[in-house]
């Protein structure tokens, strides 16, 4: 399909009947002027209510449970009553909501009564506040007189099994996208896909990860060849740094795919990690922009900047984090196996390593996991190292939870003497201590551990010293 473009709106984009009002202009402008796909998040904070809910139904709390199921199902009547002015057409939806709701709430009342959560039936249960967003924005476009059509992701994205983060299986989804949005896209209809989920092939219901309706905007933008993707969010564009955290930051013009990703990856959280992974290989060129503020912009992601690389482009930090430390005991211990079994370990938890780290001569070493990766990588390190753990061949592992990552991102920094050293000096002016420091050899990223309370400072001190603010 020539020149298809995908969007994809983000939870606060969705946030309101009025936010979806204008997602929804947006919507209809582009698909009067070319092929589009559009991608939604749920409304904002539904995801995490479902969430929510989950836990209370798993702890035996039936009166938080149905708190939440009734004000999941408030804010959707609300919204849909204001959408959808004809009754019909507000009956309709409504009684459409109110079947998903009650999918959501069967199974909430299954967990209430095993009182466990059973990682299948949360993918299955969270993907609801996608369905439910879909459904509305696509009804209020079809109320406006567009041909707009509400699909469930689960029906085109195939994944692996790893409920929670799955990965997408591109050829299988290739085939199921195509077969199931090019008839619709050649009779010029506008197919509205939930963001976040899909299933594996044998059909059991997958999610992507929190904030994976990127992720599924870029695997569906990979699969159907699309010319380009654009991300509506509630920021300007990718910015030198969170700007939550430092006032002065500036939205950046342009950067590229490894940038983007870097940053995406150490904790940047206006893209999800895995966004451009499937983006890359094909060059599609990714917007990011904000869907409260149409007359800026946004950034392009591009597998080359004009500019050319151009020294550190943002610094971003991420604090649901845990170092993890290996220190053998004994120095008959083979440093290198213990590394490599450590990282076997890692992968079979399906943990990603953001940093890791080794020096002095005992080998001891530390890896920078996510804090929800922590439980499954120390069973698994527990079981690998059972022996050496056991008999004091390896100093008992230790976890820091008060630790924080800063990154700084940047294709330019290569090369660059001087830079960590005054990077280091900026951090050290703040009196906060560097526990760990990685730098790959593409010297793309600079990763640094620091304690929590010192994150924020550090971030704000980098940003200064680098020249990156406005
Ligand atoms: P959405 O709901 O649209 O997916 P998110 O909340 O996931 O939006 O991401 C947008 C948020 O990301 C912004 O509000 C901002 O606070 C945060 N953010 C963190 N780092 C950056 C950055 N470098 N540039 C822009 N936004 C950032
Ligand atoms: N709704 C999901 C979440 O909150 C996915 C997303 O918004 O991207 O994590
Ligand atoms: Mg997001």
């Amino acid at each position: 399909m020539k020149n298809l473009l995908v969007m994809k709106f983000g939870g606060t984009s969705m946030g309101t009947a009025e936010r979806i009002k204008s997602a929804a202009a947006l919507c209809e402008d582009a698909h009067a002027q070319r092929p589009t796909v559009v991608v939604v998040s749920a409304m904002s904070k539904v995801t995490d209510m479902l969430l929510e809910t989950l836990r209370h139904a798993e702890g035996g709390d039936e009166r938080g449970v149905d708190a939440n199921l009734a004000a999941l199902d408030a804010k959707h009547r609300d919204c849909c009553a204001d959408l959808l002015q004809d009754l019909a057409a507000r009956n309709t939806t409504q009684s459409l909501l109110d079947d998903i709701l009650l999918e959501f709430s069967r199974i909430a009342r299954g967990v209430l009564m095993l009182g466990e959560r059973p990682p299948r039936s949360v993918d299955e249960a969270i993907a609801v506040g996608e369905r439910l967003s879909s459904n509305l924005i696509a009804a209020y476009m079809r109320s406006r007189g567009v041909e707009a059509f509400a699909v469930n992701a689960r029906d085109l994205v195939v994944t692996d099994a790893v409920f929670g983060n799955a990965s997408p299986l591109m050829d299988q989804t290739r085939e199921k996208a195509v077969n199931q949005l090019k008839p619709a896209l050649e009779q010029r209809k506008l197919p509205v896909i939930t963001g976040f989920n899909g299933a594996t092939m044998d059909g059991r219901a997958t999610t992507l990860g929190r904030g994976g309706s990127d992720f599924s905007a870029s695997i569906l933008a990979s699969v159907l060849d699309a010319s380009e993707l654009w991300i509506w969010s509630d920021v300007d564009g990718i910015m030198s740094a969170d700007p939550r955290l430092v006032p002065n930051a500036k939205v950046l013009d342009e950067i590229t795919y490894r940038e983007a990703a870097e940053l995406a990856y150490n904790g940047a959280k206006v893209l999800h990690p895995r966004t451009l992974v499937p983006l890359m290989e094909k060059d599609i060129p990714v917007w990011s922009k904000n869907s409260f503020n149409l007359t800026a912009p946004g950034t392009r992601i591009v597998p080359e900047t004009r500019e050319g690389p151009i020294g550190p482009r943002a610094v971003t930090s991420m604090t649901n984090v845990a170092l993890v430390t290996l220190d053998p005991a004994s120095a008959l211990l083979s440093g290198t196996k213990i590394m490599a079994r450590s990282l076997e370990a890692l992968a079979a938890a399906n943990a990603e390593v953001l940093a890791l780290t080794s020096s002095s001569y005992r080998q001891n070493f530390c890896f920078l996991i996510r804090t929800a990766e922590l439980p499954a990588v120390i069973e698994r390190l527990e079981a690998t190292f059972s022996i050496e753990l056991t008999h004091g061949y390896l100093n008992p592992i230790d976890v820091e939870l008060d630790v924080g990552l800063l990154a700084i991102v940047g294709e330019g920094m290569k090369g660059h003497p001087g830079l960590a050293g005054r990077i280091f000096t900026a951090i050290s002016r703040e009196m906060v201590n560097i526990i760990a420091i990685a730098q790959g050899s593409s010297e793309l990223t600079i990763g640094i551990v620091v304690r929590k309370d010192g994150i924020e400072k550090a971030v704000r001190a980098v940003h200064a010293e680098c020249g990156l603010g406005n």
